[in-house]
């Protein structure tokens, strides 16, 4: 796979300077194609063009504008392997959950944004002012590589739809379906310069595009680190800024709860995508009274998912997406035995190549241990009891992250009760299905401004008030 070329203005072009990044499929640690490295000068362009376009898409319906996403969708609804596929190559996502999450999610989700534009009120009398909604305007779009298609869509169409222009610039380890994305709205014949895509390294592309004066909103999804920093740029020209960032959300059993499921279900939540998953439970907190048999029921359920070629259909845990990311996951793990946690599940050999880490189960570990501290980013699960409700509602919120969680309980109304109090963006309870056109976003040091469905079409609109 070669990309030589960045999409500006309706079309491809070369970008500024000849550098390239290399892509690495994790699992065979081999280089499977190159994209370029554009500089600060393609930011410069992309955002000129969308500038230019900007006016002429801004004043289109809303009707006219979701057509487009229809086409997009049409498009990518067609690749839906070849997405899955490009996915598992340059990510390691094992190739079953890549077509139901990495290809079929984003479609849902464009598809969701494709019909709002009928059902959205863009504007309504209050009182004897008439109030609209109306794009915020260029809109720098910087995503992260763990669901790369998703994250991507998750701000490129409901910024369309509203009437925005995008630059988006994805993240380095997954550019190929990035490129994907911008072959699909070329073929969508969306208008010349209403979306640019710009690949290159964060530290050159996205800090041009946070602090660029061109600029009027960055949507961002990645590190809390970065997060801040991005804050920090756009705070220069009082950019709009919407940020998803990291997690360490607690899943909370209680002592009435079907545990076999919750477990089941839980262990299945952190090891999702080699536990590269912003909103994974990866700390599960249960009552004393039932503490060893969760313990046991988590390695078991961890045992079954052994490493493997994310290329074969059986596999459920691929690789880790890169060899630094690897490195940080096994120094948690150590950390976390050195500060006394118990491993339940876990070590053993590995393939000799590939970024693998086994599925891990930490047990014994304190509130406060780094393990449940800090976000892992990989498959590594923290088990911590608690004594009665109260203190396991303490242990969820003692953390600077609030993005998920959940609660599990035979009462309905008692896990109620404890989500009411959890301070995160969304909880789920008793396993419920995840929702695509709810509000998602984090409380905390998890970001600001919330994605999908109505809410997500809010944050790329401003608001005016025209008084009669
Ligand atoms: P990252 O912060 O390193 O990178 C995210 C994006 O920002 C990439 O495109 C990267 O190139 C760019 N970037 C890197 N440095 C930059 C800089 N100095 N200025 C501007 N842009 C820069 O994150 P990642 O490693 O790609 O993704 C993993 C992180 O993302 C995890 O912390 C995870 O929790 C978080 N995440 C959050 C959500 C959410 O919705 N809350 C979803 C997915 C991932």
């Amino acid at each position: 796979m070669k990309r030589t070329h960045v999409y500006i203005g309706g079309e491809w072009v070369r970008p500024a300077c000849t550098d390239v990044v290399e892509v690495e499929n994790p699992a065979t640690e081999q280089i499977i194609g190159v994209v370029p490295a554009a500089g600060a000068t393609d930011v410069d362009r992309a955002v000129q063009a969308a500038q230019d376009a900007l006016p002429h898409w801004a004043v289109l319906s809303p009707a006219e504008r979701a057509a487009y996403l229809d086409r997009i969708w049409h498009y990518l609804d067609r690749r839906r392997e070849e997405i899955a596929r490009t996915v598992t190559l340059e990510l390691g996502t094992p190739l079953k959950t890549a077509t139901a999450i990495q290809a079929g999610l984003p479609l849902t989700v464009l598809r969701s944004y494709a019909d709002l534009a009928g059902d959205y009120r863009f504007s309504e009398w209050v009182g004897n002012s008439f109030v609209v909604k109306e794009p915020v305007g260029v809109v720098g779009a910087i995503t992260p590589w763990n669901y790369p298609l998703h994250q991507m869509i998750a701000k490129v169409a409901p910024a369309l739809l509203a009437g925005c222009a995008v630059v988006l610039k994805p993240a380095e380890l997954t550019p190929f379906v990035a490129h994907l994305l911008a072959d699909a709205v070329h073929e969508a014949e969306l208008p010349a310069g209403v979306f640019n895509m710009v690949c290159g390294p964060g530290a050159v592309i996205g800090t041009a595009l946070a602090g660029h004066p061109g600029v009027d909103m960055v949507s961002f999804t990645g590190s809390t680190e970065v997060g801040k920093q991005i804050s920090v740029l756009a705070a220069s020209t009082v950019k709009k800024v919407a940020l998803e960032l990291g997690g360490k959300s607690a899943n909370v059993i209680l002592d009435d709860a079907d545990l076999v499921t919750a477990v089941k279900v839980g262990v299945g939540n952190a090891f999702l995508n080699a536990g590269q998953t912003c909103t994974a439970w990866t700390r599960m907190l249960v009552p004393h009274s039932r503490y060893e048999e969760a313990v046991e029921l988590a390695a078991a359920a961890a045992g079954k998912y052994a490493v493997g070629d994310p290329m074969c259909a059986g596999t459920r845990l691929g690789p880790v997406s890169s060899a630094r990311q690897r490195a940080s996951v096994l120094a948690h793990i150590d950390t976390g035995l050195s500060q006394g946690a118990r491993l339940v599940a876990g070590g053993g050999d590995l393939p000799s190549r590939g970024h693998y880490v086994p599925a891990t189960v930490l047990a014994d570990v304190e509130p406060d241990d780094v393990v449940a501290q800090e976000e892992i980013f990989g498959p590594v699960l923290a088990v911590i009891p608690f004594s009665v409700d109260e203190e396991a509602v303490t242990i969820a919120n003692n953390s600077r992250y609030g993005l998920s969680g959940a609660v599990w309980s035979g009462d309905e109304n008692r896990a109620l009760a404890v989500a009411g109090r959890l301070q995160s963006g969304s909880v789920d309870i008793n396993g419920a299905a995840f929702n695509p056109v709810a509000p998602f976003g984090g409380y905390k040091q998890s970001g600001t401004g919330r994605e999908l469905g109505r809410y997500g079409l809010d944050e790329f609109l401003q608001t005016k008030a025209i008084q009669r």
